[in-house]
């Protein structure tokens, strides 16, 4: 069946009248006083960062009574202009989630349960097993073989020794969450350390 835009107006128009008589609203005043009350009524908003990705998408936080309510895009920021992934649009969730985990977990070796532990033991514990691991395996000096051309043009294949001042021992995994600010404070305190095994989330 071909449907003129004619019908097609007419058609939806009648719907929309079915709709209207079905739910009782036959007036413009009583459409606006059928439309619900907002979620976010008296909420306060603050705009923020979504802390998920490298993307940055601009986002409106709205709390009540220091509750996270609602979480949707910013449409005056100009990277995302008021849209935002699923991921982003579920955060509030996550923050509101029973689940979530406001400790850091510790599980020594060849325990099997994990345990709660406060934030200060945990941050110390891992500087004094980083600053151990370093200490011990901390290189000055590696040797490698190199090709070293002779008098006579040829190439020979030699062992020289390099100053290198790294830690083998230690990886470190960033995070696409991590502003440019942050990545260049990481990469100033790992190189000062030595690493050379710095790596990244989203490469893996
Ligand atoms: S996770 Fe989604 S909403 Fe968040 S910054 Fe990345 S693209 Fe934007």
């Amino acid at each position: 069946m071909s449907l003129s835009r004619r019908d097609f107006l007419k058609l939806t128009g009648g719907t929309a009248v079915a709709g209207a008589v079905a739910t009782g609203v036959t007036t413009p005043q009583e459409a606006s006083a059928a439309v619900p009350e907002a979620r976010i009524k008296g909420a306060k908003e603050t705009t923020t960062i979504c802390p998920y990705c490298s993307v940055g998408c601009g986002i409106i936080a709205h709390t009540k009574e220091g509750k996270l309510i609602n979480a949707e895009g910013d449409p005056a920021h100009p990277v995302n202009e008021g849209t935002l992934c699923s991921k982003g649009s579920s955060l509030y969730q996550i923050v509101n989630n029973p689940q979530r985990l406001t400790k850091p977990k510790y599980r020594a070796a060849g325990a099997s349960e994990w345990k709660d532990v406060e934030w200060d033991w945990a941050l110390d514990e891992i500087a004094k097993r980083v600053k151990d691991v370093r200490d011990r395996t901390f290189k000055v000096m590696s040797k490698s073989k190199i090709k070293e051309k002779q008098p006579d043009g040829t190439e020979k294949e030699i062992e020289k020794e390099f100053t290198v001042n790294r830690t083998d021992a230690i990886a470190h995994v960033g995070s696409a969450a991590l502003d440019n600010e942050e990545c260049y404070m990481l990469q100033k305190m790992l190189r000062s350390w030595g690493l050379v095994y710095i790596e990244h989330q989203a490469r893996i």
